[in-house]
């Protein structure tokens, strides 16, 4: 069991409980940038295991993968990150910006009940 996916999901589902009010969850989407590290079948398995037995079992859990970009301050290059290093793929420079990648939000509940808004995590 991977701990880092483990206390997301637990982050996760606090949040959900706390915004569905009561309400029956029916599914999560939540959107993940590729620098939280996250591996989708073990965020899978994670869920269902902090969700067992609790008000959220049985609840599904879509995940939206985000790739990493940085926009290059050197040659305006706009590129995607593979490794958790920020530097430019197109030139090699240090000095990026990062653009995306470091999401981690709870897009929408499916609720029984009315619409839930967007929650950004901590
Ligand atoms: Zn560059």
């Amino acid at each position: 069991v991977q701990v880092h996916e483990l206390s997301m999901c637990d982050a996760i589902a606090r949040t959900v409980v706390d915004r569905a009010a009561g309400r029956r969850v029916l599914s999560v989407s939540v959107r993940i940038g590729h620098l939280r590290q996250v591996v989708p079948d073990t965020m899978t398995f994670c869920w269902e295991m902090v969700t067992a037995g609790t008000e959220l079992a049985g609840t599904g859990l879509d995940i939206e993968h985000v790739v990493a970009t940085v926009s290059c301050d050197d040659c305006e290059a706009v590129t995607t990150l593979d490794a958790p290093v920020l530097a430019c793929a197109s030139c090699g420079s240090r000095a990026v910006t990062l653009r995306s990648g470091e999401e981690l939000m709870i897009l929408s509940l499916d609720a029984v009940g009315e619409p839930v808004a967007t929650e950004v995590m901590p």
